[in-house]
């Protein structure tokens, strides 16, 4: 091989630092200097890949299962092979640095750690650009607990100022600062940033983790840090009988939990860990904190930052009102459609689960209610499909010419049923009428126009 690499040699954006790219923003630069869009981009990558490697493409896997844009800097298998890829097509040996993929032992799961959605700070963007710098996604971006940009305060936005499109596809892009959808800025909400200081920076307790991995290609927590950690720290609390100073500090249960393998792992959980025992992530999960016996006194009282709070389990319903509530709900609309359960609760923004503990004889009553009512709109409809079709079918002109497919057409555009019930009833009124010899009015049916 020559020089040439068979991608352009994208350099990684804020490589060395807490602010590096996202992996999801090298893809859409990538789209940008090939005049491509991403989708066929990485279709023609792994094609050339699988040529140059003498292996089985890995394009159609991308092709069923692609995700979002917003998915490529989670520790996942397509993450992994995006990296291969694109490694391999520009020779940039720092890529691994734009995901997460460093946790891919360290945790158990990462359900909510990551936004769903291309995220940024219309402040940074605008920042860039007017530097004259290459404009691009941080990383940090896609942590679901990060709201807000750290140096600016403003809100994360993940949705296009002018036309709400999401940036999450997989077409043709342009700059990062301009809407994949509506070309127009992305940056255009940048004024009005609140003055540095009057705004409280969230998930600090992360930077020295996303400064790890933006500035160490290789860095990998083993599987188990962190269990490895906390059992170490038992130990020494049990050593120096203090064991009952740490349940203080780290709940009991919780602990013993995670020590003996039975509760997952999450970054939710080792931040929650590290900040009641006053260290830093990074190290919990690196297996090695030393320095939490200052953290063993009991008057260690520190309130969670909102990100990583416990689930609280205990009542924060006004349950009084709350009854009210559903009895007004239970009599209302025993005339009308009776919603489902799940709707109350959403209507009363309280959980199903929260209605069923605290009052089940109403939430009893509202599933069955609306049971009740469902079992009866099957039935009705189903009478008035029967009716509809066996109308229709008394038309001679209906009889001699339609199709199935034709027959239901009209019919849904008539009654306004729905299409599978109106089917059932079509098919069987023209079986009936096949038994009965009539079967000649209906044209054959090819496999294609059966309904
Ligand atoms: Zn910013
Ligand atoms: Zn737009």
């Amino acid at each position: 091989m020559n020089g040439r690499t068979f991608l352009f040699p994208l350099e990684l954006q804020g490589f060395g630092s807490a602010d590096v790219e996202s992996l999801s923003s090298y893809l859409w630069r990538h789209s940008e200097a090939h005049q491509v869009p991403i989708g066929i981009f990485l279709r023609l990558g792994f094609d050339w890949l699988s040529r140059r490697d003498g292996v089985p493409s890995k394009a159609p896997y991308f092709a069923r299962n692609p995700g979002t844009l917003a998915h490529y800097v989670r520790p996942t298998e397509n993450t992994r092979a995006v990296v291969n890829l694109l490694s391999a097509g520009t020779r940039e040996d720092n890529l691994r640095c734009a995901t997460f993929l460093a946790l891919e032992q360290g945790l158990d799961r990462c359900m909510k750690t990551f936004h769903n959605s291309v995220r940024w700070c219309p402040a940074c963007l605008a920042e860039q650009e007017a530097e004259g710098a290459i404009p691009y996604f941080k990383l940090a971006w896609s942590l679901a607990s990060l709201t807000q940009c750290p140096t600016h305060g403003l809100p994360l936005l993940d949705r296009c100022p002018h036309c709400s499109a999401k940036q999450c596809g997989f077409g043709l892009r342009g700059s990062c600062t301009t809407c994949a959808r509506c070309q127009k800025s992305l940056c255009d909400q940048h004024h009005g940033a609140p003055v540095p200081g009057t705004w409280r920076v969230e998930s600090k307790d992360l930077w020295k983790l996303l400064g790890r991995i933006g500035s160490t290609p290789d860095v990998t927590f083993q599987s188990g840090g962190t269990a490895k950690a906390l059992n170490s720290l038992l130990d020494t609390a049990w050593r120096s009988d203090r064991a009952v100073d740490l349940w203080k500090i780290v709940p009991r249960d919780e602990l013993l939990a995670i020590t003996y393998g039975q509760s997952p792992v999450t970054l939710t959980i080792v931040r929650r860990i590290s900040y009641r025992l006053g260290v830093d992530p990074t190290d919990l999960l690196d297996g090695c904190i030393q320095n939490t016996v200052p953290a063993l006194d009991p008057s260690w009282t520190k309130t969670l930052p909102t990100a990583i709070q416990p689930k609280r389990r205990i009542d924060r319903h006004n349950l009084p009102w709350l009854r009210e509530r559903l009895n007004e709900e239970l009599q209302s609309s025993v005339r009308s459609a009776p919603p489902a359960l799940v709707v109350v609760a959403r209507k009363l923004g309280v959980s199903t689960g929260c209605i069923r503990h605290h009052f089940p004889v109403h939430a009893f009553e509202i599933l069955a209610r609306h049971k009740r009512w469902r079992q009866l709109e099957v039935r009705r409809k189903h009478a008035a499909a029967k009716g509809a079709v066996q109308r229709a079918l008394r038309d001679p002109l209906v009889r001699s010419q339609a199709t199935r497919k034709g027959v239901l057409r009209e019919l849904r555009g008539q009654t306004g049923l729905p299409k599978n019930v109106l089917r059932r009833e079509v098919s069987r009124a023209l079986d009936v009428g096949r038994v009965m010899g009539r079967s000649g009015v209906m044209r054959p049916q090819s496999p294609k126009a059966r309904v």
